[in-house]
């Protein structure tokens, strides 16, 4: 079945999701490294994630 695609314009999405990301995200402390980063993700600069090593990270 058709769906509609344009029954909100862009301009009144944005507005409507204009304040979605005013706040802060939630960080955390990396176990290994001590960097904030995102919960629930690999860590970026150390790339440990539960304590192991999950990405290959060049330094
Ligand atoms: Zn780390």
């Amino acid at each position: 079945m058709a769906v509609q695609q344009r029954r909100v314009t862009h301009s009144r999405k944005g507005m409507r999701r204009s304040h979605h990301h005013l706040e802060e995200p939630t960080l955390v402390a990396c176990k290994q490294c001590g960097k904030k980063n995102l919960p629930h993700r690999v860590c970026k600069s150390c790339g440990y994630y539960k304590n192991k090593s999950v990405l290959a990270i060049e330094s």
